[in-house]
């Protein structure tokens, strides 16, 4: 692989719920301009967020000049619904959507919608508009948690491409080499799109501990104890995941990845922090 020259970042916010998180969201996303994003992007159903946070959110950080992209999940959803959605974000001038499956809450087994995977929908915003989006998708350098094997996840990735994603961008990871890993097998089945890796700053053990046992990521053995050390020291917890997650991203991009997706977690600190680190 070679050095990408000119690395391009995105960020991820997601719909704030009430006035004082849309201030502190609106006054992080000002601090954020700094990095020049490429795009920012507003998640959708993590947490209980409507679509109408979403869109709004979206509207927020459209008039703060970035080029912002709504995340649109199928699951649970009509074709009528997302046709709707579609038509309004459309008629919006948005131009780049992240189209997901989703994950139904525990107990709604019975009620996944019309489209089952990324897949469809991905196949479904063609359809129905065209060029006019770029569409992102998810990747799993280590797996989706419901996949039978990562031959099968590939697989579905894959399929993902074929029916007209433009890029891709990751589950966070802390390995580089999963990464790696993925994208060389990518290639191998043809995939030329993008595949940039999703960052997550590390400044909370409990609740990466969290996010990482529900999305499947791993926290390495010798972070996990780091971090358990640390206990309520929040300033070394910041410090050190501030250390090693600049390394992860250094890493990446010497060895090709062609930028980095920041889950901001609406916060600046953290993703300023690492961002200051690598024009260094
Ligand atoms: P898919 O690509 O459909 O894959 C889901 C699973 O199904 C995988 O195990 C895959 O191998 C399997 N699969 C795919 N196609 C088939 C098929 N045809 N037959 C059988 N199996 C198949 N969630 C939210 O709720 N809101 C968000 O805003 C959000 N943003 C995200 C952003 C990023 C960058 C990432 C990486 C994830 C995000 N998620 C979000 C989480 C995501 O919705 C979940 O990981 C979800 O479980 C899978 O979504 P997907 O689009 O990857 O699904």
């Amino acid at each position: 692989m070679t050095q990408s020259s000119s690395p391009a970042f995105s960020l991820e916010f997601f719909p704030p719920r009430d006035i004082a998180a849309q201030e502190r969201l609106v006054r992080a996303a000002k601090q954020m301009l700094a990095i020049q994003p490429r795009y920012v992007s507003v998640t959708f159903g993590a947490g209980g967020s409507t679509r109408a946070g979403t869109a709004e959110t979206v509207r927020t950080l459209a008039n703060m000049g970035c080029d912002a992209a709504p995340h649109l999940s199928c699951i649970g959803a009509s074709r009528d619904q997302l046709r709707d959605i579609l038509a309004q974000y459309r008629e919006a001038g948005v131009r780049r959507v992240v189209a997901l499956r989703g994950d139904l809450p525990s107990g709604m087994g019975g009620d996944a919608g019309e489209l089952r995977h990324a897949v469809e929908l991905v196949r479904f915003i063609r359809e129905e508009t065209g060029d006019w989006f770029h569409i992102e998708v998810a990747a799993y350098p280590e797996m989706h948690p419901q996949a039978i094997s990562p031959t099968a996840d590939l697989n579905h990735f894959v399929a993902k491409v074929q029916a007209g994603a433009d890029a891709a961008i990751t589950q966070y990871f802390f390995n580089p080499d999963a990464y790696f890993d993925f994208v060389e097998r990518a290639r191998a089945r043809g995939v030329t799109i993008p595949i940039v890796p999703g960052i997550m700053p590390i400044t909370n053990y409990s609740q990466l501990s969290r996010f990482s046992e529900m999305c499947g990521a791993e926290l390495p053995r010798w972070i996990r104890l780091r971090l358990a050390e640390f206990g309520d020291d929040k300033a070394s917890i910041r410090a050190f995941g501030q250390d090693v997650v600049t390394d992860l991203c250094q890493n990446l991009l010497d060895n090709g990845a062609p930028g980095l997706h920041f889950y901001t977690l609406n916060q600046s600190e953290a993703t300023m922090g690492i961002w200051k680190n690598l024009q260094r």
